[in-house]
């Protein structure tokens, strides 16, 4: 961590094994108190306060738990409906295998993995279990999924008597004795930077990036570090000679803004490792979604589309009608087969906007149109904030400016005279025997909850 060449200065450090806090001009290698090598310091330790904590390869650990004869083999959760891994041990990953690897692949790479197929009520339970834990820290929690969450510990040195770090670090130390699975910790002042560290020292991880140490940290990273920057844009970036965050710490922030609209002021801000989002309770799985039943089935890509922008332009409705705005969208499709197939996208920036949200649908879609005749589609979408600020009118980029004006337009004349009143030329291509009857409000305010 640098901090013996910086001896003269005083340096935090704790102990993840007794926990063992000091601020002191030397760190010890080991715990004077306990002998463990792990030690934890850093300059800001006891000043950072932001985390993002993450569950280890969660349900391959839950399993192993249960069954300890499987603690030193391979293990893979998956082989499910989709035929993918669901989450692998580390063992399993020294062979390559990853999630979302097709099943057959991962035997190949590891033919002597045992296979385990997810126990989705298990793993839910624990997960409760460890949000009660993470209740107790703070009330600024913020789940993103099953297995992680945001933590905003500001404010709760008096409580615990102990800097967020200490917390965090017992946190860490009474899952793994309490439930028997192991986290690792990202601390830092933003979300961003948090999510980031979490994930630099996993397993068993403790990693922390301080705010001296941010641009240093960030410029030799990919720009794919950057959430929400995915394979397409990055594409884009590299045709553009940016490929790493320095490169962009050193841009104009106007160029970037000029090259890529509301986007490129995002990167801007991202590269410069800021990120204002808070800790969100409110935000907490929270969706909004429109879904559609079939009259008959549909297979092709064609037709599915012209359904998903019905669905598209309904959800987008209703998040107007909200005044909300949301950064991932989730497709949902149901085979003839009642299977149920979900994949979701996460945007750059949060939208209410109808052409948005159907680009980032069809993106999806593409995907899964495999000839499957489907019963269902619907489009939702999470992280939800208020619409203030966002899909603004950006001069800057004239496209995105135009297709919201126009957008705007069209919700004024609906508003005035009724959905029907404008309909998108591309619904006038629909076949009639497909027009399936739209989800009441009722239905759609229904699945809200259940549309993850
Ligand atoms: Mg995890």
């Amino acid at each position: 961590m640098g901090s013996i060449a910086r001896s003269s200065r005083h340096v935090d450090w704790l102990c993840r094994d007794c926990l063992k806090w000091e601020t002191s001009g030397t760190v010890p290698n080991r715990c004077p108190a306990c002998g463990s090598p792990r030690m934890r310091s850093h300059d800001e330790l006891f000043a950072l306060s932001i985390a993002h904590v993450d569950c280890d390869a969660f349900y391959a650990s839950v399993e192993k738990r249960d069954d300890p004869s499987l603690r030193d083999k391979p293990l893979i959760i998956g082989g499910g409906a989709r035929g993918v891994v669901s989450t692998c041990c580390y063992i399993a990953r020294q062979f390559g295998v990853r999630s979302a690897m097709p099943m057959f692949k991962a035997r190949e790479l590891c033919p002597d993995a045992v296979i385990i197929k997810p126990n989705m009520q298990k793993y839910v339970d624990v997960s409760r279990q460890i949000r009660r834990h993470m209740d107790a820290l703070t009330p600024l929690v913020e789940p993103i999924s099953i297995d992680e969450a945001f933590l905003d510990l500001t404010g709760t040195e008096r409580v615990h008597k102990a800097p967020p770090a200490l917390s965090l670090a017992r946190f860490a130390k009474t899952i793994a004795e309490k439930i028997g699975v192991t986290i690792s910790v990202g601390l830092s002042h933003n979300k961003f930077l948090a999510k980031v560290a979490s994930d630099l020292d996993k397993p068993r991880g403790f990693a922390v990036i301080g705010k001296a140490e941010t641009l240093t940290f960030l410029a030799p990273k990919p720009i794919s570090l950057i959430y929400g920057v995915g394979k397409v844009f990055s594409e884009t970036l590299k045709k553009d000679g940016y490929h790493t965050i320095g490169q962009l710490q050193d841009e104009d922030p106007i160029r970037l803004m000029k090259l890529y609209g509301e986007a490129g002021s995002r990167l801007a801000r991202l590269s410069q490792g800021q990120d204002a989002r808070k800790v969100s309770v409110d935000s907490e799985m929270k969706s909004i979604s429109s879904e559609t039943t079939f009259n008959t089935d549909i297979a092709t890509l064609e037709d599915l589309s012209t359904e998903l922008l019905k669905c598209t332009e309904r959800l987008s409705e209703r998040l107007k009608a909200k005044n909300v705005v949301g950064d991932t969208v989730t497709l949902k499709l149901k085979t003839s087969g009642f299977r149920l197939r979900t994949r979701a996208r996460h945007l750059m920036m949060p939208t209410q906007l109808a052409n948005v949200l159907y680009e980032a649908g069809m993106s999806l879609l593409q995907r899964e149109a495999d000839g499957t005749p489907f019963r269902l589609i619907g489009i939702g979408v999470s992280g939800l904030e208020a619409a203030d600020g966002f899909d603004p009118v950006d001069l800057l980029e004239p496209l995105v400016a135009r297709k919201a004006a126009a957008e705007r337009a069209m919700d004024s004349v609906r508003s005035r005279f009724g959905r029907a009143a404008v309909v998108r030329g591309r619904l006038y291509t629909s076949r009639p025997d497909n027009q399936s009857a739209p989800a009441s409000e009722e239905e759609a305010e229904d699945l809200e909850s259940k549309f993850r």
